[in-house]
């Protein structure tokens, strides 16, 4: 397969506006002629069916969820990048262009990154008209924050709930266009397999969440907004319906899987602190505006807190490390995520880290609050500060905060092409779920700027280039034998897990699963721990299709049946992201392979051989994928070693 990545012609700022002024488009008159399914209601989905309902086609969306307002998009805390430049500290569309393009380590497409800033600034425009109520200076202007890996503040934030903000934002879209009739809203239904005809995405197989029925709905195109899969490491800051399920049906059918190896690990999440935990909680990186990052300088010190002899705040001043205002005098405490993560790790590892388990640094905001006052640091970041307290039952504005990397963000996914199309023709991603314009490590605050300006800004365009000659192609009705044949095979998975009747529960595997990945394919990789972990996620894959236990039956409800059927993908996604760590050999933002690094321990590229974006073709559950690698050319960029310092 020939990997097209349809980057247009021309210098790098016009590519967009030729793009859009070359494009074919469909007729007002002939909009309604088509149908597209939308699969996600996240900020990506949801701005994607607002938009294109509002241009007159004919969608319908799905969510799992019970409300679209449910989706995973709500947790987001921090912002979102734009380039207003309202600060007037330098910012501009070329600079959020260059540090997304640098904090990704170089492994991100030049034209989307650059039509992602371009477009950033509509973002605001857009969210500001739909009355979202980003935080605002006193004299009613908008205000700015600054998040890891930029040396401007561009970061638009509603306190510490941005993505709820931004989400009702777009829910309020699209209820308009569900009231408006353009819009078909289905709730609590799952994807479960993507129909091809003809070699054209035509519509999806849904199980009816509710009533445990499978339902067939047909389209001209499907777009793919259904968010990442960090959960395949089972403790992660997303969301436990947050699943690679629907990605990963469409990678069965013949989609391309992006740098599925690419994880982001943030740096500052609530530590572990149980073996019955089903769920990290992230406290967000705007933290690191004010909070400041460190250990005891002296490891005595650190074995005395954490057997609960010492308390921080008795730590001196002097015996305290501020090891990323150490070793990042530049950046200091907002260095990129890959960065601070690594960097925690580090220190804890050489056994300077506190908590009663060791793996857990501090964030500090005692200077803060002494400079700005406890009023102040409240209204930036109550909401943070009061989850904090209620999980870690410490009170923050008296006691740093104890915080340690957890997995949060998936860079990898499907592979697009720039118009969002993957390799199944009328199939396109959007939003997480595609392998994204972020490289090999995404800045904070960009993911919701990427989702909004998918859905909003770029499917618009792009669907109509798609749609524009397909007037002659029919609806089809759901009996077509495609249909039935897709419905059969979900089927059969589903009776054939019921059907095991082991005696163990999905989450047993679930769990092994994740340690399996958190131990071999997560912050550090080697050449021998990936290998095993391959044959230990093979070996895993099996037990679990002998032996796993699932109450109730197909037809009905039945949640540990929902859960059963995600685990069994993400027991083969997990070895595909073993895979990919595997092959390359360098280490780039959030993937990080011990035997390549600087001897600083900073993360050491290899752009002579790994300048692409690594793209997996399916051949079977138990055969070798095949690696298709698109090259990465960057002509606007000098590609050099990142430096933070
Ligand atoms: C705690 C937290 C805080 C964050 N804070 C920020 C931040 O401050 N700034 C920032 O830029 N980014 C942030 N992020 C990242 C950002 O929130 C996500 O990347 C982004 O919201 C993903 O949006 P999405 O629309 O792609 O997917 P999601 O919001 O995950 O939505 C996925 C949708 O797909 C649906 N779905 C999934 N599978 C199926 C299926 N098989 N069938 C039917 N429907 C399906 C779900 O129901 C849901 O509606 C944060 C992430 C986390 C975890």
């Amino acid at each position: 397969m020939k990997l097209d990545s349809k980057i247009p012609e021309g210098p790098l700022a016009e590519k967009w506006t030729n793009y859009k002024a070359s494009q074919n488009l469909v007729n007002p008159a002939n909009k309604r002629k088509f149908d597209i399914i939308v699969v996600g209601t996240g900020l990506a989905g949801a701005a994607a069916a607002a938009s294109l309902g509002e241009l007159g086609f004919n969608v319908k969306i799905f969510c799992i969820q019970d409300s679209p307002r449910r989706a995973h998009s709500i947790a987001a805390q921090g912002g979102i990048n734009a380039a207003k430049n309202y600060p007037n500290d330098g910012d501009s569309i070329y600079r959020l262009f260059y540090d997304t393009v640098k904090g990704g380590d170089y492994r991100a497409r030049e034209a989307n990154v650059y039509r992602l800033a371009e477009v950033s600034n509509n973002i605001i425009d857009q969210c500001v008209a739909q009355g979202v109520p980003f935080a605002r200076d006193y004299g009613g202007l908008l205000d700015n924050r600054s998040f890891g890996g930029a040396l401007v503040s561009r970061t638009f934030y509603a306190r510490g709930q941005t993505g709820q903000q931004l989400l009702l934002g777009a829910y309020g879209a699209l209820s308009k266009e569900i009231h408006k009739g353009s819009v078909e809203l289905f709730t609590r239904r799952e994807m479960m397999d993507l129909v091809m005809v003809d070699g054209m995405a035509r519509g999806i197989i849904t199980r009816n969440l509710v009533s445990g029925k499978l339902e067939r709905y047909t389209g001209h195109a499907v777009v793919l907004a259904t968010g990442g899969y960090g959960n395949v490491f089972f403790l992660s800051t997303n969301a436990m319906n947050s699943n690679g399920s629907a990605a990963w049906q469409c990678y069965k059918r013949g989609a391309l899987f992006g740098n599925p190896s690419f994880t982001q690990i943030h740096p500052t999440c609530i530590p572990v602190h149980g073996d019955y935990q089903s769920k990290l909680t992230l406290m967000s990186e705007s933290l690191r505006n004010d909070g400041r990052i460190w250990v005891p300088k002296n490891k005595e010190d650190a074995q005395k807190i954490q057997k609960g002899e010492l308390k921080p705040t008795e730590i001196k001043e002097e015996d305290r490390d501020y090891y990323l205002e150490r070793r990042y005098p530049a950046f200091g405490n907002l260095t990129p995520r890959d960065v601070a993560s690594r960097a925690a790790k580090e220190r804890c590892d050489a056994g300077y880290g506190v908590g009663s388990t060791g793996l857990a640094v501090y964030l500090d905001f005692a200077d803060a609050i002494k400079r700005l006052g406890r009023d102040v640091i409240e209204a930036r970041y109550g909401n943070l500060f009061q989850m904090y307290e209620k999980i870690v039952d410490d009170n923050p504005y008296e006691t740093p905060m104890m915080i340690y990397p957890a997995v949060h963000y998936t860079m990898g996914g499907i592979w697009v092409d720039y118009e969002l199309q993957t390799t199944i023709p009328g199939l396109f991603a959007a939003g997480e779920a595609n392998f994204s314009d972020h490289g090999a490590n995404r800045l904070g605050a960009s993911a919701l700027m990427q989702g909004l300006s998918d859905g909003y800004f770029v499917l618009p365009y792009t669907l109509q280039n798609y749609l524009a000659d397909k007037l002659q192609v029919d609806r089809l009705s759901t009996d077509h034998p495609d249909f039935e044949k897709a419905e059969k095979e979900v089927q059969d998975r589903m009776e054939k897990l019921i059907a095991i009747n082991g005696s163990r529960s999905v989450d047993t595997f679930h769990k092994k699963l994740g340690l399996i990945m958190w131990d071999h394919v997560g912050m550090a990789r080697n050449k021998e721990s990936l290998e095993e972990a391959i044959h230990m996620i093979q070996d895993l894959r099996d037990e679990f299709w002998k032996d796993v236990r699932i109450p109730g039956k197909v037809d009905e409800l039945n949640t540990e049946l929902d859960k059963a059927m995600r685990v069994a993908d993400f027991l083969e996604l997990g070895e595909l992201m073993a895979r990919d760590a595997l092959t390359r050999n360098e280490s780039c933002g959030g993937h990080f392979r011990e035997e390549y690094q600087t001897e600083e321990g900073e993360a050491l590229r290899d752009d002579q051989n790994f300048t692409f974006v690594s793209a997996w073709e399916f051949k079977g559950v138990d055969e070798e994928p095949v690696l298709q690698k698109e090259p990465l050319n960057y002509e606007n960029i000098e590609v050099k070693q990142r430096n933070y310092k």
